[in-house]
């Protein structure tokens, strides 16, 4: 006859999860429950039992969790942003060199990826998220040489969506999925701790949802953590500065994290790490440049803004500065049809952080 264990139920668990990537929270407890009846049926006197109580299911989790500890992996569950239902996947928690994303790329395709991301994460205004121009811009934007043309990067973009690491807007934008949120946390942590914005409910990584209008104050909201915290308020304010909030997460009273927040012009200039993401520092920006950066895309509007300055442009390479602007001119109409489309009136937005 089979031995089998209590600990059989965990093992059937694992591999059925692992097999599966990110699953919802449902089928993750119907999973569970097969895994405790395949047990009972090679051995009715085991003692495992299948529940659905929460506590139950929490405490199995937990357990689940105990046997992974040495091997630095965890059973984790994130509240999907949009959907707000929950979803869970196995988490390598030291992961911060994208391992789940190097079995399916190349690394050529992963410095692409990376790029991406570094746009989402490095977005004006905590839009955290990135138009599909300036996505494929990044082919010859970053400073090592990317081998791909942009046909091959837009195969590569829906590559992204398609497994689930980005998601893509109706208006276009891509933005990280809540597998991308999960599975690559530790490495967004690690390399993104400045940018990294956390809800106030919940304490986990926001990227889409509200924040408080009033300047400096750092109250951000997941658009389901929102809906629950006014739920318990009779009126409904700010937990921090007791700024008064509308009852309607897209009201002008907030402003908001994620695509929402994207203004005109956001997505013009590349954003490159440790230049200030503030409003009215376009000029600070300039002079920040490093001389490796300076072929980079300036956008007309900046460079209009820095008209009359110091002369602090004319270090830009004069063929590459043509070449940008013809680039930019085609950029910029496709950009404002898609303005016209779906952008609500742009916001003053107060300087974040
Ligand atoms: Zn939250
Ligand atoms: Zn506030």
């Amino acid at each position: 006859m089979v031995q089998v264990s209590p600990g059989d139920v965990q093992r059937l668990f694992l591999q059925a999860v692992l097999s599966r990537g990110i699953l919802s929270e449902n089928l993750a407890k119907v999973i569970w429950k097969k895994c405790v009846e395949a047990v009972k049926t090679a051995d009715a006197d085991v003692d495992v039992s299948y529940s659905d109580r929460d506590a139950d299911w929490d405490s199995f989790i937990e357990s689940v969790n105990t046997s992974l500890n040495d091997l630095d992996f965890e059973f984790k569950s994130v509240q999907d942003e949009s959907s707000a239902k929950r979803l869970f996947a196995m988490v390598n928690r030291k992961d911060d060199e994208l391992a789940q994303v190097a079995t399916d790329y190349n690394p050529i395709e992963i410095t692409y990826f990376k790029a991406v991301v570094e746009q989402i994460m490095l977005a004006r205004n905590e839009s955290f998220s990135v138009s599909s121009l300036a996505a494929l811009r990044e082919v010859s934007a970053g400073k090592e040489k990317m081998n791909l043309t942009k046909a091959q990067a837009e195969v590569l973009l829906g590559s992204f969506v398609a497994n689930g690491w980005l998601l893509r807007s109706k208006r276009g934008r891509y933005s990280l999925s809540s597998r991308s949120l999960l599975e690559l946390l530790p490495y967004l942590k690690s390399t993104y701790p400045d940018e990294i914005v956390e809800c106030t409910i919940c304490h986990e990584i926001i990227t889409k949802g509200i924040a408080c209008k009033r300047d400096n104050c750092q109250t951000r909201m997941h658009y389901h953590c929102f809906n629950a915290y006014r739920r318990r308020k009779t009126a409904l304010t700010c937990p921090a500065c007791t700024l008064d909030w509308p009852q309607d997460p897209t009201d002008k009273g907030l402003l908001a994290v994620g695509e929402l927040a994207v203004r005109n012009g956001d997505d013009g200039k590349r954003q490159t790490r440790g230049s200030p993401v503030s409003d009215d520092d376009e000029e600070e920006e300039e002079e920040e440049d490093e001389p490796s950066q300076k072929t980079q895309a300036k956008r007309p509007r900046q460079r209009r803004s820095q008209q009359g300055k110091k002369g602090k442009s004319k270090k830009m390479d004069r063929d590459s500065e043509e070449e940008e602007e013809e680039e930019e001119k085609e950029e910029e109409e496709e950009e404002k049809e898609e303005e016209a489309e779906t952008t609500p009136p742009p916001r003053r937005r107060s300087t974040r952080r």
